[in-house]
C-alpha cells in the first residue's frame, strides 16, 4: 500500500545539496575532511539548520549537540518519524557517506512541501554527532548516547589527539543543548546510506533492502614454538610457531568458506618472534575477526574454529591460546519498518535485494529505543572512507525516493 505514489523527490536539487555541503571541507581531490565538531562542521550544520528553517521546519539540538529539523503533522502529539544519517567524515571521506541520508531527508522535506502534503506524525530530519569516530572515538557515539548504550558523562569526556575533550569541542561551536540526549521520542527511524559494499553495483541492484547489521566477533591467538636454529634443527624435531600459524590462517579462511555467503573471516594482522630469516620461529600472534548476520551461527563458527585451531596446536607441536578481544550481536531491524522499505522499492518499480550491513551506522544504536531501517544504494566499487568514493545522481534520487515513500507508509501505518 503506497496512497501517494504520485510524489517524487527532485533529484537535481538532491545533488545540488550534495555537491554544495561537500564544499564545506572540500579536498582538492574531490572528497571530504570535516571531523566532527570542528570549523567545518559548523559551518554545514548552519547550512543544515537554514535550509530546513526554509523548508518549514523548527530546529533544535540536544546535549550532545545531535541537531532535530522538526516538520509539524497533523497530530502533532504524535512522537516523530525520525530520518537521519551524520555530516561529519573521515578525514580523507567522501561526499556520501552519512550526507546522504541528511540530505535525502531534505529531499523528503522538499517533496512534501512541494505536493502541500502534511503527515500525520511529525516528521523530523536528524543530523547525529561524531558517527565516524575519527576525532572522538568509538564511532557513533551521538547515537549511542541516544540509544543508551553510551551515558553522556562517558561521551563528553572522550578527547581527540589534541587532549581536547568532545563535550568542549560541543561547547566551542555552540552545540550543547538544553535537552537531555536520548530523551527526544521517536515513532520510528530510517536511514538511508551508500552500501559502502560492491553487492547492489555488481548485482545492478538499485535499492539494498537492509535486514540488520551482522554480529562480529574478534580474537587475539598466540602461538608458541620454540627458537631454532635454521639450519641445524631437523623438521622432525621443530615446534615452528609460524608454520603452525599459517596453517590456522587457512582454517580460518576455511570455517568462513564453510559458511558461505554470509559467513566472513579475516586475519588481518600477524606478528612474528624473533622474526630473524635463519631462525625457527618461536612465537606467532596473529588477529581473527569472525562474522555472520545470525549470532546463532556465529556462535557455530566460533566452535569450529576453536575446535580447528586445537587440532592444529596438537598436530604442529605447539602451545595456542585464544583470547575473544569483542563482540558485537547482531542487529536485526524492526520487521514493521523493514516492510515499508521493500513496498516502498517494490511500488517504485526499483530493482532490489535483501542486504545485511557490513558496516556500523547510527541505526544500529538507534534501533535500540526506535523501530528502525535502513537503505542502501550502490556505491563506486563498494569503496568508502575514501576521497573516490562515488555515487551515481539517479541511485541517490532513487534512494530518497524510497526514503519517501517508506516514511509515507510508515505514517499510515504506524498508529493507526
Ligand atoms: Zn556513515
Amino acid at each position: 500500500m503506497v496512497a501517494q505514489s504520485n510524489i517524487v523527490v527532485d533529484g537535481s536539487a538532491l545533488w545540488l545539496d550534495l555537491m554544495e555541503t561537500a564544499k564545506f571541507g572540500g579536498t582538492p581531490k574531490g572528497g571530504i575532511c570535516r571531523l566532527a565538531l570542528s570549523e567545518e562542521d559548523a559551518r554545514v550544520r548552519e547550512w543544515f539548520t537554514r535550509t530546513c528553517e526554509a523548508l518549514g521546519c523548527v530546529v533544535s539540538y540536544d546535549s550532545m549537540g545531535n541537531q532535530f529539523a522538526r516538520r509539524a503533522g497533523e497530530e502533532d502529539g504524535l512522537a516523530p518519524i525520525m530520518i537521519g544519517s551524520h555530516l561529519d567524515t573521515q578525514p580523507t571521506g567522501g561526499k556520501f557517506d552519512g550526507i546522504l541520508g541528511v540530505m535525502g531527508g531534505i529531499a523528503v522535506l522538499r517533496a512534501l512541501r512541494d505536493a502541500g502534503l502534511t503527515t500525520r506524525h511529525p516528521i523530523e530530519i536528524v543530523n547525529w554527532t561524531n558517527e565516524e569516530g575519527a576525532r572522538f572515538t568509538p564511532p557513533m557515539l551521538a547515537s549511542g548516547v541516544f540509544g543508551g548504550v553510551f551515558t553522556q558523562e562517558f561521551a563528553q569526556s572522550r578527547t581527540d589527539r589534541a587532549g581536547v575533550k568532545l563535550g568542549e569541542a560541543l561547547d566551542k561551536i555552540g552545540y550543547i543543548g538544553e535537552e537531555t540526549c536520548g530523551a527526544h521520542p521517536a515513532a520510528a527511524y530510517f536511514e538511508l546510506h551508500i552500501e559502502q559494499g560492491p553487492v547492489l553495483e555488481a548485482e545492478k541492484r538499485t535499492i539494498g533492502v537492509v535486514q540488520g547489521v551482522q554480529g562480529m566477533r574478534w580474537y587475539s591467538v598466540t602461538v608458541k614454538g620454540h627458537d631454532a636454529h635454521a639450519g641445524t634443527t631437523p623438521m622432525t624435531m621443530r615446534s615452528d610457531a609460524l608454520w603452525a600459524a599459517a596453517r590456522m590462517i587457512d582454517e580460518v579462511h576455511q570455517v568462513a568458506m564453510d559458511h558461505a555467503p554470509d559467513g566472513l573471516g579475516t586475519v588481518g594482522i600477524i606478528e612474528c618472534l624473533p622474526s630473524s630469516s635463519n631462525v625457527v620461529p618461536g612465537e606467532v600472534s596473529f588477529t581473527v575477526d569472525l562474522r555472520h548476520p545470525s549470532d546463532a551461527i556465529l556462535e557455530k563458527m566460533e566452535r569450529e574454529f576453536r575446535q580447528r585451531m586445537e587440532r592444529l596446536a596438537s598436530l604442529c607441536g605447539v602451545e595456542m591460546e585464544i583470547t575473544p578481544t569483542w563482540v558485537s550481536a547482531a542487529v536485526h531491524f524492526d520487521p514493521l519498518c523493514v516492510e515499508c522499505v521493500r513496498d516502498s522499492a517494490h511500488a517504485l518499480g526499483y530493482s532490489m535485494r535483501d542486504i545485511v550491513s557490513g558496516a556500523g551506522h547510527d541505526a544500529v544504536y538507534v534501533a535500540k529505543v526506535a523501530p528502525t531501517a535502513m537503505i542502501f544504494v550502490p556505491c563506486w566499487k563498494g569503496i568508502s572512507h575514501n576521497e573516490a568514493e562515488s555515487a551515481e545522481p539517479e541511485d541517490a534520487k532513487a534512494g530518497a525516493n524510497v526514503l519517501l515513500h517508506a516514511v509515507l507508509v510508515a505514517d499510515a501505518r504506524l498508529d493507526a
